[in-house]
């Protein structure tokens, strides 16, 4: 079947189907089947066009292996055909009740995931939505807070089984932990995750120091928000955060978590979000997809407990964003209508008019949200010290290159250079790369150290991939470009072989005009010249070549990684380590917040 192409390219595909409502745990629980009626219906009356479908089916016990036990396989499976009984692994009376065709309904949502996956993989379109998707919750050998398997973490492995780096972002208003663990150990797996604080809101985890173990440490970015926090902190962190962490990690896919419950109105959690907040995130993931992604997305639903008021509307967004539509407002009468009844027999009447809320969803501004407000902004400062490069913060906070504004291309203007470039680099971790013609080994040749290099030089000089951050190595260069043009007195040192840099050491004036305090932003060597004391030879280079410096300043946390090919955290930390004191820098533990969170995380002067 040939997919209805448009001028913008394939349209985006709707994972919803006869399985969808089967995943049905009981009369009066909350994640109800019956918000698949009024949500499709309103997603189809805002659309232009009829959805193109992709009807689940249930995944076989091979695939859902990807994540979960066979053993849990098995008790899922037996409870299926006898819902009745104690409570064992995660399954039976509390959140997520045993019902008979359970296995098979469970299967069914992680086989809409997987094959949503596929067709973003086979090309047959670049956005995917999958409503009744997003089961964050489930554990490998457990269910848990609703959720049986777990669909985001099985469509992130399938897009593992392919070698591609999976970006996951999860806004629903509980910390996305099930996909976190599965995916805790594989630094393929970015997983981002925006929620109400653990303290206050099941599940309990997704604190600021939850950063990924050993080759993966750095890949789990958590930003707990406490209760009451508004529509617009919250969108604050997501641009504040999503667009440099994409742009650092260079993901090849998107896989996202929709999860409706973060509304002001949601009965069982706590923040003051809107869907008009939720409508720009979803716009934000699509810009972030086109980008650094080749524009492929993956979306799924998640929680979302005002079933006819809020989940319509935010699935709409979804839907639209994935559109590229400009965000329509007005909701037909012909939904409100339709739905009316239903709405009035659960207490959810007036149905709204509009897909995007008034301010504050008719909330106003009180003390605790202020206050709420105020602690997201630290609490992203914070995650965003840990977690984003240094040189990346030091372009965007003093104006070199942002990557927020990095993501204003048309993703309807085709041959994005997210996209292109998405595709180029990949093959610098395809283990099938080819040795071109009059290739010799690295290790046969010497680079050549230039000390300092100014923007002429800069501009003549390419740059190999796995230097520097972002992880494209174009948008990095273009980052130094602007850097050394700046009036920062930036300086770079660079390892050159046969006109590529192979190695570099950025600095800049560290807050003062003056050249006495200098703060170290980058050491970088490209994988095949690593181990070779490259790095300390343009270090001693780059002090030598600022004699007016009086003082250093160097910090390095868990996100100063080569994220295509990751050491483990404690070797990273090692070799930072020995770097720097290599060459007269003393050495301490970073204290405060970011040695709490980040334990390794090291903080030198000179
Ligand atoms: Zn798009």
């Amino acid at each position: 079947m040939k997919p209805s192409a448009t001028a913008r390219g394939p349209a985006p595909v709707l994972v919803y189907g006869p399985w969808s409502p089967r995943y049905d745990l009981g009369a009066g629980h909350p994640l109800t089947p019956r918000r698949f009626g009024p949500g499709v219906d309103l997603l189809r009356a805002m659309a232009a066009e009829e959805p193109r479908l992709l009807a689940p089916e249930p995944a076989p016990d091979d695939v859902i292996a990807w994540a979960h036990d066979r053993a849990y396989l098995h008790t899922v499976r037996r409870r299926s055909e006898a819902p009745l009984g104690p409570r064992e692994a995660g399954i039976g009376p509390g959140d997520t009740p045993a019902f008979a065709g359970m296995h098979d309904a469970s299967a069914a949502v992680a086989g809409g995931s997987v094959a949503a996956m596929e067709a973003i993989l086979r090309g047959d379109a670049p956005h995917v939505f999958h409503p009744g998707g997003g089961l964050h919750h489930a554990m490998p050998d457990r269910a848990a807070g609703f959720c049986v398997y777990n669909d985001p973490a099985l469509a992130i492995s399938r897009a593992r089984r392919e070698g591609l780096r999976v970006l996951y972002i999860d806004l629903d208003v509980h910390h996305g932990d099930g996909v976190q663990a599965i995916h805790w150990h594989d630094p393929g797996v970015l997983i981002v995750s925006i929620h109400q604080s653990g303290t206050t809101l099941f599940p309990g985890t997704g604190f600021v120091d939850e950063l990924g173990q050993a080759e993966a440490a750095g890949t789990s970015v958590n930003l707990p928000l406490e209760p009451a926090t508004g529509e617009d902190a919250w969108m604050a962190v997501l641009r504040r955060l999503l667009p440099e962490l994409a742009a650092s990690f260079g993901p090849d896919v998107i896989v996202s978590q929709h999860g409706a419950d973060t509304h002001a109105w949601d009965p069982l959690a706590n923040l003051r979000v809107t869907t008009t907040a939720m409508g720009e995130a979803a716009r934000l993931v699509d810009a972030i997809a086109h980008r650094w992604a080749g524009g492929r997305w993956l979306a799924t639903g998640g929680g979302g407990y005002d079933v006819y008021r809020v989940v319509p509307r935010v699935w709409s967004l979804v839907w639209l964003a994935a559109q590229h539509r400009d965000q329509a407002l007005a909701i037909p009468e012909s939904w409100r209508t339709r739905w009316a009844a239903d709405a009035a027999a659960h207490g959810k009447l007036p149905l709204p008019r509009r897909l995007q809320d008034d301010p504050g969803a008719g909330l106003s501004v009180d003390g605790v949200q202020t206050g709420a407000d105020r602690a997201a902004a630290v609490t992203s400062e914070l995650v965003r010290d840990l977690t984003v490069p240094a040189l990346v913060r030091a372009a965007a906070d003093r104006g070199w290159w942002r990557a927020l504004e990095d993501l204003a291309v048309d993703p309807d203007g085709g041959g994005s250079p997210g996209g292109e470039q998405g595709a180029a680099w990949a093959d610098r971790v395809d283990p099938g790369w080819r040795r071109p013609a009059g290739w010799r080994p690295a290790e046969l040749r010497r680079p050549m150290i230039l000390d300092s290099v100014d923007a002429t030089g800069w501009q003549a000089l390419e740059l190999r991939p796995g230097v520097l951050a972002p992880a494209d190595p174009v948008t990095a260069h273009r980052l130094i470009a602007a850097a050394l043009a700046s009036p920062d007195a930036v300086r770079v040192a660079v390892a050159i072989d046969v006109g590529r840099i192979v190695g570099a050491v950025v600095s800049a004036t560290a807050g003062t005009e003056t050249d006495a305090a200098r703060l170290l932003l980058a050491v970088g060597v490209a994988p095949a010249w690593r181990g070779r004391g490259i790095a300390t030879a343009l270090l001693r280079g780059h002090l030598e070549a600022s004699p007016r410096t009086t003082r250093w300043v160097a910090a390095a946390t868990v996100a100063e990684r080569d994220p295509m090919a990751p050491l483990p955290r404690a070797t990273r930390a090692d070799l930072a380590r020995r770097l720097l004191e290599g060459s007269g820098f003393t050495v301490r533990a970073s204290a405060g917040a970011i040695g709490r969170a980040d334990p390794l995380a090291i903080t030198a002067t000179r």
